[in-house]
């Protein structure tokens, strides 16, 4: 006699597969973010032809921190971000007069405290980047809403200025996520990806007031470099191809007179061989006619007015 088998009672959820799912339901789905009205000026600030936002994630340990990861060699290369990779930056935006974004997890705020006063008066901006760089799309509502503006006030403390823009960690997005930064009053998101060129966001087909200043993993460093040594994962592109990547995306930009965005990680584009390709980006950028270099805070303060 075979044995009885185990009875699976399916949810009520997983009952119905996505090609059954009616009209109503894909659409919901659909619908509960989306991209409303383009902000894309007809003309930069001065005339200027094409607008340049550079940002860094110093996420340093908490990218393996937020998986209860206690690798020393892991965590190692987070402090990488902090001692080599932020003074390279800073000296490099600063020998190019060149303002920027910093995205920084509450954790790698209050390890390193003196790092985001320094970022702070340079003239960059700090903007959110989660607690511990946990992900929201796993987090309970109630969580995600108090770690969000936890981190606020915990940027706010070291560096003594209010952050008015997030970017989630590893821009992943709850269906909560642009709930609370609206309820939050904060000016801007910049981790979606719906356009090459700021946009409103739009909430269950409401207009939230949230520009989001968008991203993509193409124009992303971490994408092209990150390897694991205990996975088979190895996607090591040579500098001079991120570099090209990287031009082709602003030349188009400035041709179309758009927004040029580029995430980047300390912790990656610190090194040496890739330094030298963010400082041939910017040389490049630099000989074109009519570059505004801009935060991302200042980007939208523009596109927002209706320029
Ligand atoms: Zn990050």
């Amino acid at each position: 006699m075979s044995p009885a088998r185990p009875t699976i009672v399916p949810k009520p959820e997983e009952q119905e597969q996505p090609w059954q799912w009616s009209e109503q339901r894909w659409r919901g789905i659909v619908d509960r973010v989306r991209a409303g009205k383009t902000l894309r000026p007809d003309m930069w600030p001065d005339g200027a032809r094409c607008a340049v936002a550079l940002s860094f994630d110093s996420d340093h340990e908490t990218g393996e921190l937020r998986e209860g990861g206690e690798s020393i060699g892991r965590l190692s290369q987070g402090q990488y971000g902090n001692r080599a990779g932020i003074p390279r930056i800073l000296k490099l935006l600063h020998k190019y007069s060149i303002p920027a974004t910093f995205y920084v997890p509450a954790v790698s705020a209050m390890l390193y405290p003196d790092e985001q006063r320094r970022v702070v008066a340079e003239g960059h901006e700090i903007g959110i980047h989660g607690w511990i760089h946990e992900r929201n799309s796993i987090l309970p509502e109630a969580s995600e809403r108090d770690l969000q503006m936890r981190s606020r006030d915990a940027l706010e403390q070291v560096t003594g200025q209010r952050p008015v823009g997030i970017r989630t960690p590893s821009w992943d997005f709850s269906p909560h996520t642009l709930a609370i930064t609206r309820d939050m009053g904060l000016l801007y998101d910049s981790s979606l990806m719906a356009d090459d060129d700021c946009y409103e966001l739009i909430l269950d087909g409401q207009p939230t007031g949230v520009v989001e200043l968008p991203v993509e993993w193409i124009r992303d460093d971490a994408v092209y470099f990150n390897m694991n040594r205990f996975a088979s994962l190895r996607p090591y592109t040579p500098p001079s191809s991120v570099l090209e990547i990287f031009q082709r995306e602003f030349d188009s930009a400035y041709a179309e007179g758009g927004l040029f965005q580029l995430t980047m990680h300390p912790h990656i584009i610190g090194h040496r061989s890739r330094m030298m390709i963010l400082e041939e980006l910017i040389r490049h950028m630099r000989a074109h006619a009519g570059i505004w270099f801009a935060t991302h805070a200042d980007v939208v303060h523009y596109v927002k007015r209706g320029n």
